[in-house]
C-alpha cells in the first residue's frame, strides 16, 4: 500500500499537520483513522515504528470527546503524555504509580470533557468505580494497544485484556480500535474473536524491512565473532548488542570497550540513573554501541541504529523482529545478525521444562522455540521465512539474507544421526544419560577420562564417527535439538529421545541438515565442551 491521503477526512489531515507538522500520512493511515473517524471499528497490524499511534490520536482529537487508550505499558505512559502535552494535545493517564491527588486530577479533567486522549492500565477497567468515571465523560474511542496480550497463544499474554470484550458490550456505539506489532495470522483471528471485534476492518501492514540484511552464524567464539563482525562490517556505527543475561551484558561491554569500542551495557538490574543516562547518551551521541538484555529498545526511535546483533538465541519469533527491527528505521542499508549455537538450544529447552506455568504455558513456549529454531536452521531464504510466520506467504527469495547470498549446502544426515541417537540407547540401557559432549567423544572414539571410568569404549558406537569433525557433530546434535528428535532432559541438560526419535533410527525418516557455508569443512581438535 502506497500513501494516500486523497480520500481522507480533511480534519485529520488538518491535525495531522497542525498538531504533528507531518504532511503526509503512511502507508495505511489514512484508510485506518478514516474508518475509525466514521465510528468503524479496527484491527490493525503494523510493524514497531510504522506509525500506529496516530491511527488513534488523530480520531480522538477529530471526533467528540476523549479517546480512551488502553496499554499494559505502564512505564510508557508518562513519557507519552509529556510527549503529547509538548504538541498542545490534552492528555492524561491513569495508572497504579499515580499519586491519588494526581488521579483526581485527571479524572476531573476528563469529566470536564478537557482530556483529548485517557490513558489507561487494563486492571484498571476491572474496577466498576473507572468504568462509571468512563461513562460519566464521554468517549471518543477505545484504542487497545498491544492487542496480541489478548492472545493466549502469544508470547505476552495478560489476562486482563481477556475482560477488554465488554467494551463492546458497555458501549456499543463507541467505534474501538485494536493495534498490535505482533501477531501471526492465526492470533490476528484469536485478538479478533476475543475483543469482539466481528465487524472490524483488518488492516495488515507489509512487514518487510528490505533495508535489514538478516543473518544467523553458527555459534563458536561468540565475542570474537562479534568483534570481527563490528570491525569488519560496522566500525563506527551505531548499534545494539543483545545479549540474555545481565552477567553477559557486563562482560560483552567491558569486552568491547577494552579493545576500543565505545560500548554501555543496559539491563534491569543496573540503577534507574544508569540506565536512564546510558539511554540517553546512545539516542544523542553517534557511533555507540548498547550492549542490552531485551529490558532495552521499548519505544526506543533512534532512526540510524546500523545493526542488531544478537548473541543468544531469542526466545520467539515476534522477540527477533521486534528486536532486529530497531535496525535501519531511516530506510538504510542495516545488519541483524544472530549467533546461535547447541548450547543455546539445550539452555532454552531447559530453561522452558524447569520453568514456571503449567503444561500448556509450556507447551506454547516450545512453540515459539521450535519456530525460531526453524528459522536459524532454514536452508531457504530467512525473510520469506519471517515473512511466512507473519502471515504473508510464498514471497520470493529476497537476495538479501545469508541463505540467498550464499546458500548452505544439504546434506543427507541420516546415518550420523543413526550413529548417534543408537549411542543414546544403549547409553539408556545401561541407565545412563549424558550430555552432548561426551556423546561426541565417545564417536569419535577419543579415550577420555570419563570414558574409560564408565567403560564407553566397549559400546559398539565407541569410534565409529570419525567421519565428521567434532564442529559438525555438534550442528548434527543442534539439529537433532531444534527437530525435536533429541530431548534435554534434567538440570544438567542430558539427551534423551523423544517419541520422533524411533523413525530415524528404524530408518523410516530421512534427514536432510544444514551445513554451515563458511565452517563447513573446518576441524577443531582440542577439548569438548
Ligand atoms: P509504532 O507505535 O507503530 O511503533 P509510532 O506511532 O511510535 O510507531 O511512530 C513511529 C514514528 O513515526 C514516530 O516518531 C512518529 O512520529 C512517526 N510517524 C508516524 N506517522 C508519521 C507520518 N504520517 N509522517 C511522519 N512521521 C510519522
Ligand atoms: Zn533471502
Amino acid at each position: 500500500p502506497t500513501d494516500d491521503d486523497t480520500a481522507v477526512d480533511p480534519r485529520a489531515l488538518a491535525v495531522l499537520r497542525e498538531v504533528w507538522g507531518y504532511e503526509h500520512f503512511r502507508g495505511d493511515q489514512a484508510r485506518i483513522i478514516d474508518t475509525v473517524i466514521r465510528g468503524g471499528d479496527a484491527l490493525v497490524l503494523m510493524p514497531t515504528g510504522g506509525g500506529k499511534s496516530l491511527c488513534y490520536q488523530v480520531p480522538s482529537l477529530v471526533r467528540e470527546g476523549t479517546g480512551i487508550v488502553v496499554s499494559p505499558l505502564i512505564a510508557l505512559m508518562a513519557d507519552q503524555v509529556t510527549a503529547l502535552e509538548a504538541l498542545g494535545v490534552r492528555a492524561g493517564f491513569l495508572n497504579s504509580t499515580q499519586l491519588p491527588d494526581q488521579r483526581r486530577k485527571t479524572e476531573r479533567a476528563y469529566l470536564a470533557g478537557e482530556l483529548d486522549l485517557l490513558y489507561l492500565a487494563p486492571e484498571r477497567l476491572r474496577s466498576e468505580q473507572t468504568l462509571q468515571l468512563l461513562e460519566a465523560g464521554r468517549i471518543a474511542l477505545f484504542a487497545i494497544d498491544e492487542a496480541h496480550c489478548v492472545s493466549q497463544w502469544g508470547h505476552d499474554f495478560r489476562p486482563d485484556y481477556l475482560q477488554l470484550s465488554m467494551l463492546a458490550q458497555r458501549w456499543p456505539q463507541v467505534p474501538r480500535i485494536a493495534l498490535t506489532a505482533t501477531a501471526t495470522r492465526a492470533t490476528h483471528h484469536e485478538i479478533a474473536e476475543r475483543l469482539h471485534l466481528v465487524d472490524a476492518e483488518h488492516f495488515v501492514a507489509d512487514f518487510d524491512r528490505p533495508n535489514i540484511t538478516y543473518r544467523i552464524v553458527a555459534k563458536n567464539n561468540p565475542r570474537a565473532q562479534l568483534l570481527q563482525f563490528l570491525r569488519t562490517e560496522h566500525t563506527g556505527d551505531s548499534g545494539i548488542v543483545y545479549c540474555l543475561s545481565r552477567a553477559s551484558v557486563e562482560k560483552t561491554a567491558d569486552h568491547l570497550v577494552d579493545q576500543g569500542i565505545p560500548a554501555l551495557p543496559y539491563h534491569a538490574g543496573l540503577d534507574r540513573e544508569t540506565r536512564a543516562r546510558n539511554q540517553a547518551r546512545f539516542l544523542r551521541e553517534e557511533g555507540l554501541v548498547m550492549v542490552a538484555t531485551i529490558a532495552f529498545g521499548m519505544g526506543i526511535d533512534k532512526p540510524d541504529v546500523r545493526f542488531v546483533a544478537h548473541l543468544d538465541l531469542p526466545k520467539s519469533v515476534e522477540g527477533y523482529y521486534q528486536e532486529t527491527g530497531r535496525a535501519g528505521r531511516d530506510g538504510l542499508p542495516s545488519t541483524a545478525w544472530l549467533t546461535y549455537g547447541l548450547a543455546d538450544v539445550v539452555q532454552l529447552r531447559r530453561m522452558i521444562e524447569g520453568g514456571e506455568g503449567d503444561a500448556a504455558h509450556r507447551r506454547r513456549q516450545q512453540q515459539h522455540l521450535d519456530a525460531i529454531l526453524a528459522l536459524c536452521e532454514t536452508v531457504t531464504c530467512r525473510r520469506s521465512q519471517l515473512l511466512a510466520y507473519f502471515g504473508q506467504e510464498g514471497t520470493a527469495p529476497c537476495g538479501n539474507c545469508d541463505t540467498c547470498l550464499q546458500p548452505p549446502q544439504a546434506w543427507d544426515g541420516t546415518i550420523p544421526a543413526q550413529k548417534l541417537l543408537s549411542t543414546v540407547v544403549r547409553l539408556d540401557r545401561r541407565g545412563q544419560r549424558y550430555g552432548a559432549g561426551h556423546l561426541i567423544d565417545i564417536l569419535l572414539g577419543r579415550t577420555t577420562q570419563r570414558v574409560t571410568q564408565f567403560g564407553h569404549d566397549d559400546l559398539t558406537t565407541f569410534g565409529i564417527g570419525t567421519e565428521l569433525s567434532e564442529v559438525e557433530w555438534r550442528g548434527v546434535v543442534r539439529q537433532l535439538l531444534a527437530a525435536g528428535l533429541l530431548a534435554v532432559e534434567g538440570e544438567y541438560g542430558v539427551l534423551g529421545l523423544t517419541p520422533a526419535s524411533g523413525e530415524v533410527l528404524r530408518g523410516e525418516r530421512e534427514l536432510m541438515l544444514r551445513r554451515e557455508p563458511a565452517t563447513s569443512r573446518s576441524r577443531t581438535s582440542g577439548s569438548t565442551k
